[in-house]
């Protein structure tokens, strides 16, 4: 089957690629004429797990290819992918400029007929914002050619993103018509073999499907979270209140870990649109508008508990900061509560040491060469005349240390751990002041 995508981000490789790697020849395309030769050559612009390999493996055996020629690549494709990036627009609603550009250049070019594929996270009705671009750009050019829109909303998580996109629980498609049905089956008949994942429903539902996920997901986030500043004030541990609630098969373990926040390209955005279209709806979305502002509040919680260590004086502290990355294994730091700690502390006069083992050059490209920002190749390096240390994000490889020696080497023994990786007890005994989340103010 000959499949296009639009959009080589996140979401358009990981497809591309994936689709490829199952027998289909895809062609990605993208605006973005440098990350196009780059591609090309096989260097792959983002980190995310096993995707070099799988883009190095389908371009030698021909599948996939990569362009910025939008008429080669609406001639390829029977299936018009759309991933483009759906960003927050100044009121929270999301921005469709990029998924209706698409839209548009397909319809400038298409000669025969074509479905095309909603993968971007859209508001409901995008779909019909789709079919009239098209259908009004086709009528401009004075061309009666048939097209189907269809909703098949992404569910991979970055960091785990081939392994979701093969093995994920299900396939969403909305559509109304046989044809597409049966096309998409075709399509994702080699991830559909073990039992039947692909759930046709109507676009509108397919695409509030898409936001109703993330949203509960981020609700999980924002609830725990408030439970822990909860248990912080009432002297309560929230690692323990996590074990007790989460053994409830109703409540489960999932996705109820205590941090400093959510972040990536999705949650914060997804919540704000959601927020957003319940407002336009007629139907202010109170639950969901306080997940954001917990969240909100959730992501200073770093910066306050390094002042409170200080009393309040950061200036000319060093901190040092492990985890750049919104989550562990990517380098994507969009929205990342790296961000808004080191913002804080910079504000407030501190300089920064920061290790993160994907996301170096990602910190660079966004902040460029600062004063106040030293990056390191190596974790303990960051501690090299540091004040304190604080943990952003769950990497593996910050899972184990040596509380001894960590004390040692920082300046005053303050860490911080926004992930609550650490015991307090071990903490406690090694000499350091301990500061998690949720588990007391500080141990
Ligand atoms: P991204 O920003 O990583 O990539 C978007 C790409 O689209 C960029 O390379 C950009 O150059 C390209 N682009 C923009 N306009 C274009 C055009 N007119 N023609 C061709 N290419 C164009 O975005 P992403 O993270 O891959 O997300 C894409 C969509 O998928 C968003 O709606 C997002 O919400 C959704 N989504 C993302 C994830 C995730 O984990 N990143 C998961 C599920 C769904």
């Amino acid at each position: 089957m000959k499949i296009t995508i639009f959009g080589s981000g996140y979401v358009g490789l990981v497809t591309g690629a994936c689709l490829a790697d199952v027998g289909h020849e895809v062609m990605c395309v993208d605006v973005d004429a440098d990350k196009v030769a780059r591609l090309s050559q096989g260097e792959v612009p983002i980190y995310e797990p096993g995707l070099e390999t799988l883009i190095h493996q389908n371009l030698d055996a021909g599948r996939l290819h990569f362009t910025n020629d939008a008429k080669a690549a609406v001639e390829f494709g029977l299936l018009q992918f759309i991933a483009v990036g759906t960003p927050s627009d100044e009121d929270g609603s999301a921005d469709l400029r990029h998924v209706l550009k698409v839209a548009e250049t397909i319809a400038t070019h298409m000669t025969e007929y074509r479905i095309i594929v909603d993968k971007s996270t859209v508001p409901v009705g995008t779909a019909s914002k789709v079919e009239r671009t098209v259908a009004a750009t086709l009528e401009a050019r004075g061309a009666a050619i048939e097209f189907d829109v269809c909703s098949n909303p992404e569910f991979l998580k970055e960091g785990a993103a081939i392994e979701d996109f093969s093995r994920g629980s299900r396939i969403v498609i909305g559509t109304e018509s046989e044809r597409v049905r049966q096309t998409m089956r075709e399509c994702y008949g080699p991830y559909n073999r073990q039992r039947d994942k692909l759930m046709f429903m109507g676009v509108r539902s397919a695409e509030l499907t898409k936001y109703a996920a993330n949203a509960m997901l981020a609700t999980k986030i924002s609830f725990i979270n408030e439970m822990a500043n909860l248990a912080e004030r009432l002297g309560a541990d929230i690692e323990e209140v996590r074990h007790g609630i989460g053994s409830d098969p109703r409540i489960g373990y999932h996705f109820i870990y205590p941090g400093c926040g959510y972040g990536g390209s999705c949650f914060p955005k997804d919540v704000k649109a959601l927020a957003h279209t319940a407002e336009a709806a007629g139907h202010p979305a109170h639950l969901i508008n306080a997940v954001e502002q917990v969240n909100a509040r959730q992501k200073s919680r770093l910066f306050e508990m390094v002042s409170d260590a200080f009393d309040g004086d950061l200036a000319g502290k060093t901190i040092a900061l492990w985890g750049l990355a919104f989550k562990p294994n990517t380098d994507d730091m969009r929205e990342a509560p790296s961000r808004a700690l080191m913002e804080a502390l910079w504000q407030a006069g501190a300089r920064v040491q920061a290790h993160d083992p994907e996301a170096a050059e990602e910190c660079l490209r966004i902040y460029g060469n600062r004063e106040d920002l030293d990056l390191t190749e190596h974790r303990d390096e960051t501690l090299e005349g540091a004040h304190a240390l604080v943990i952003c994000t769950e990497w593996k490889a910050f899972r184990t240390v040596d509380f001894v020696k960590l004390r040692e080497r920082l300046v005053e023994p303050v860490v911080v751990d926004g992930r609550n990786l650490f015991s307090p007890e071990s903490a406690r005994d090694a000499g350091l002041t301990y500061y998690a989340i949720g588990r007391g103010a500080s141990v």
